[in-house]
């Protein structure tokens, strides 16, 4: 087993105050690195380890940033949410991170794609209350051709960590030109409802918050997709709830 910690890491933001990425008033880590390459991605300065957008920070850094926040993030039940990129690409700077914040009694969450080795990340996974797992498109075809990576290692991912016992909300990033048809949400929730009976989801709609980013990173803006209409968002919710998972939302 892989048990390496790292003492720096690159960072792309620390965002105190953030609602949506957990219980209470989170402040969400976002580190860099993604071993997906998603063309409607906002955050695109995640694709890469280091870029004009990111900084290469000191576990010391980071957490003395984190630490200053802890009265409002105790105060309202909230914590700490490692998100990216994907955060368990600098996995040893993430063990770092994760086991002080840990040890010093702060709850942790985790945002995940879904791409990482369950046996060399389970000891950081077992630290978080609360993980995030993206599952964006049912077919194996498509997923690979969006994502470029294979949706068998995301689907065993989601399996050990609904075994773990650890709290988890599946997020489907819901956006027209990927997956927003009732066909294809049906199919993903097919998937869900047997792999993960009964599990809490998030439908999060497409969203253009990121093109900035891709302005600063002299690179072309995401084009072919849109985001459903709030009647679609409220028939796929019903479909998952006909299927016995648990629409959520952190929004
Ligand atoms: S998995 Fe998330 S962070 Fe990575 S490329 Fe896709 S949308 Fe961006």
């Amino acid at each position: 087993m892989n048990m390496r910690r790292s003492d720096e890491g690159w960072v792309m933001n620390i965002q105190n105050f953030s609602v949506n990425d957990g219980e209470g008033i989170r402040t969400t880590v976002f580190l860099a690195g993604c071993a997906m390459r998603c063309p409607w991605c906002a955050n695109p300065e995640g694709g890469s380890l280091r870029n004009p957008m990111t900084t290469l920070m000191s576990a010391n850094d980071v957490l003395s940033q984190v630490i200053r926040q802890l009265p409002f993030l105790r105060g309202s039940g909230g914590g700490v949410t490692f998100s990216g990129g994907e955060p368990t690409f600098q996995l040893p700077f993430l063990r770092t991170l994760s086991s002080r914040l840990y040890d010093a009694g702060v709850s942790l969450a985790l945002e995940t794609c879904g791409t990482f080795s369950y046996p060399e990340a389970a000891d950081v996974l077992q630290l978080m209350d609360l993980i995030f797992i993206d599952f964006k498109h049912p077919d194996p075809d498509e997923h690979l051709r969006w994502t470029g990576r294979p949706l068998a290692l995301v689907l065993e991912n989601l399996r050990d960590v609904a075994e773990s016992g650890i709290d988890y909300v599946v997020r489907i990033p819901t956006i027209i030109g990927l997956n927003a048809e009732v066909a294809t949400i049906c199919r993903l929730l097919d998937t869900l409802a047997e792999i993960t009976p009964g599990a809490k989801l998030e439908f999060l709609p497409y969203h253009t918050l990121g093109f900035g980013k891709y302005e600063a990173l002299g690179r072309p803006v995401p084009s072919g997709f849109a985001t459903p209409s709030e009647g679609e968002m409220d028939k796929f919710r019903e479909l998952a709830s006909e299927r016995g998972l648990v629409p959520v939302s952190y929004r």
